[in-house]
């Protein structure tokens, strides 16, 4: 048997179940410590320091399968040896309902794979990276008062063929309708894109990004601070959409996941 002088940090994991599409937060106390990374399915993701402790979030993927996951956490300590913790997660399935729409071919010609794929790499440029300082606090607000139109995950059918998940939530607004910060953070992505429409990305900081499709108009330029409630941009119903709204997404180390949750909880 080794003795070991430290004893192994109390993991404070929350919510204790990791939901499809949610995330989790992962608490160690810093005592002893200087360093904290994590891996969870296949990914890396670095906790930061935040008052006592060392707090990470993580996404869990919308098609994950449910079932038991390890967390490990390697923890660098204050004597520069590094120990490994593993601690178990159950990943639950969410009910994700199907939505059909139909798309115009005015409209459909803009899902070109290529169109896509190249639009999508310039926005992945800028929810790769991870500022090290925390920009939002507390809860998120909603960026528009609107009824929700589609929600996170749904499993769309568009035009008949089946497609991808629904990245967001669609709050339906009429095209013009200001849309506010839902936390602090840094504009840090503003153009007019031909599928994603006037699109704007704020980070959050610490690998917390929110995104704005289908804008008609921006608020705010790259490198511009907000606060909760500053005017970014305006709705409207650009790039694949059916029907004015504002597409709102959450990316957490650039995973996409349900924006609901931030504004329920505090993060
Ligand atoms: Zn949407």
């Amino acid at each position: 048997m080794v003795a070991s002088l430290f004893a192994q940090p109390i993991v404070d994991i929350s919510p204790s179940v990791a939901w499809q599409g949610k995330v989790i937060e992962v608490k160690i106390p810093a005592a002893g410590i200087t360093g904290v990374e994590g891996k969870f399915l296949g990914q890396k993701f670095k906790l930061y320091p935040q008052e006592d402790n060392f707090v990470g979030i993580i996404g869990v993927p919308t098609d994950q399968k449910p079932g038991n996951y390890n967390l490990r956490l390697i923890i660098t300590q204050t004597d520069g040896k590094t120990i490994e913790q593993v601690e178990m997660l159950k990943v639950w399935p969410t009910k994700f309902p199907v939505t059909r729409y139909w798309l115009k071919p005015s409209r459909n010609k803009l899902r070109a794979r290529n169109i896509i794929d190249n639009e999508w790499s310039e926005i992945e440029k800028v929810l790769l990276h991870e500022s090290e300082k925390r920009l939002w606090s507390g809860q998120f607000a909603l960026p528009v008062k609107g009824e929700k139109s589609q929600g996170f995950g749904q499993l769309q059918i568009i035009n008949g063929k089946r497609s991808g998940s629904h990245k967001g939530v669609d709050l339906a607004v009429p095209i013009g309708t200001k849309v506010f910060a839902p936390n602090a953070g840094q504009v840090v992505f503003t153009q007019k894109l031909k599928a994603f429409g006037g699109t704007v990305v704020v980070d959050h900081g610490q690998g917390i990004h929110t995104l704005y499709f289908h804008l008609s108009k921006f608020a705010a330029e790259v490198g511009q601070d907000v606060k909760q409630g500053d005017l970014i941009a305006y709705s409207g119903n650009t790039g694949v959409s059916t029907g004015a709204h504002l597409h709102w997404g959450m990316s957490v180390h650039n995973l996409r996941v349900d924006p609901e949750q931030w504004v329920k909880y505090e993060m």
